[in-house]
């Protein structure tokens, strides 16, 4: 299939943000003779390697500054993920009226790849993930792409593109898409996030919205039921539907059923079939069951045997920082769920146990108030550790909720007062429901610094 090219041969590219995705755009955009400036506000070792490489391919890079004259001048913007559409240099892009595209847009006009596309507030990596595990499974040829694995430009770039891509979409990248189509697109849930970016919530979901104007001429949709914010931005999209409830029995799609099955039906009105059980499944946690829901429907959908399914189900290890467990010591299991940067994901985190939780809270504040994390607590977390910038604001929330609630200035405290106070068949988990960066580069360094003080104390080598 020939997509049309992004840009004329000689047009100016500006491409913002350095990170993985962003040098592959910039290469991409050159390997189109396209004349391509490349930049990064942050000037890190990661953007400074970044810019050594472009420059070493003749590109004009650089990090620790936009260059504003350089790209109000280009004739097209690709933005890195990471770029939300209300940053300043996004903003000053679209008050000039440049046209401007996501770097997943930029690769998919060079991309043969059939494309699955999975959107929601949580969820997407490791459903992108175990989708892709299970259509490997039967021996489709499949690659992940977005915040682990390969960015889409790096695909594009190469000459061995798979026969399935399985794309996780950020509201983000889903902003600045223009002729990107998915043929199984998935939306998994929706909650409150990124309010210190947004507007508003309705900016955000109008968003996640553009998955279903950016679809191929007969589109399947993979619809979670148990979501109403879901279907109510479904509503109007045309195309197959096909939902996943861990609650209720669906007409087209996937449940579970009694006896801890996980049932799919994929025709109306035929007997619903056996996929696997509930035991198959690793991961902890009724979200994750619905994540499992939706890539077992999706891979079906790009041709998985559903025979398939319980083996590549127990294969499936799951994601480093998403509850994770880092060690069970004299009864206490530590827990990594850093990647937890939004209050669903740790509301989903705590009540994915069914023994007694000590929480650590904390980091920097997305604008969301912690009250669900408060309900979600009351007789499940028994105490509660905040720390970072946003404890002021977690401490009052939570302290009617739960018995115990501390305060420390940083991590390696925290962890300290965690030990001092867990029991023998409690749970200390980090679910920080913020962001990590008053401390931290990123979350992945917020959970390997967790990962780190839990080991100095407990005594290192992992096991139970
Ligand atoms: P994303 O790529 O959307 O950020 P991840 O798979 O990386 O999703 O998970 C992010 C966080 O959200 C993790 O803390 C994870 O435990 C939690 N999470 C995963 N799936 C769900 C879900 N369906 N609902 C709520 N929280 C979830």
């Amino acid at each position: 299939m020939i997509r049309a090219a992004a840009f004329d041969a000689g047009a100016r590219v500006a491409v913002l943000g350095l990170g993985v995705s962003g040098t592959a755009a910039a290469r991409l955009a050159r390997r189109q003779n396209a004349e391509v400036y490349a930049s990064d506000r942050a000037s890190g070792s990661a953007q400074r390697e970044s810019v050594d490489l472009l420059r070493g391919l003749g590109i004009d890079a650089e990090a620790g500054r936009h260059d504003m004259e350089k790209i109000l001048a280009s004739d097209l913007v690709v933005t890195s993920p990471g770029i939300g559409p209300f940053s300043e240099v996004r903003q000053a892009v679209t008050r000039a009226g440049i046209p401007t595209i996501a770097e997943v847009e930029l690769a998919y006009r060079s991309l043969r790849s059939r494309v699955i596309g999975i959107t929601g507030t949580n969820g997407k990596t490791t459903a992108t993930q175990l989708t892709t595990h299970l259509l490997a499974s039967s021996g489709i040829d499949a690659e992940a792409v977005g915040n682990v694995g390969r960015p889409l430009s790096e695909c594009a770039l190469s000459d061995r593109q798979p026969d399935w891509v399985v794309v996780e979409l950020s509201s983000f990248q889903l902003a600045d898409l223009v002729e990107f189509e998915t043929e199984i697109g998935v939306l998994l849930n929706l909650a409150p996030d990124h309010l210190d970016r947004y507007r508003d919530l309705d900016s955000y979901y109008a968003d996640k919205a553009r998955l279903f104007e950016r679809a191929s001429e007969n589109p399947a949709w993979v619809l979670n039921a148990d979501d109403a914010a879901v279907l109510r931005l479904a509503e109007g999209a045309s195309g197959r539907r096909y939902l996943f409830s861990t609650e209720q029995e669906i007409e087209i799609g996937a449940w579970v059923g009694s006896e801890r099955t996980l049932l799919g039906r994929m025709e109306p009105h035929s007997a619903p079939r056996r996929w696997a059980s509930l035991e198959d499944l690793g991961l902890l946690g009724r979200h994750n069951l619905a994540n499992a829901l939706a890539a077992c429907v999706a891979a079906v959908l790009a041709g998985a045997d559903p025979d398939r399914i319980p083996a590549a189900l127990r294969s499936f290890e799951g994601l480093p920082h998403r509850l994770q467990a880092v060690v069970e010591r004299s009864g206490v299991l530590w827990v990594d769920d850093s990647k937890a940067t939004n209050v669903a994901a740790a509301v989903a985190a705590v009540t994915a146990f069914d023994r007694p939780v000590i929480l650590l809270l904390g980091g920097r504040h997305k604008g969301q108030p912690y009250d669900a994390i408060a309900d979600a607590a009351q007789g499940r977390v028994r105490a509660v550790i905040a720390f970072g910038e946003a404890a002021p604001l977690i401490v009052p929330a939570m302290k009617d909720a739960v018995e115990s609630v501390i305060t420390e200035s940083g991590l390696d405290a925290a962890v300290r007062t965690a030990s001092d106070l867990a029991r023998a068949g409690d749970v200390v988990l980090l679910a920080p429901a913020c962001s990590s960066y008053d401390m931290f580069p990123n979350y992945a360094a917020r959970g390997r610094a967790f990962e780190a003080a839990v080991l100095a104390l407990t005594g290192s080598g992992g096991g139970s």
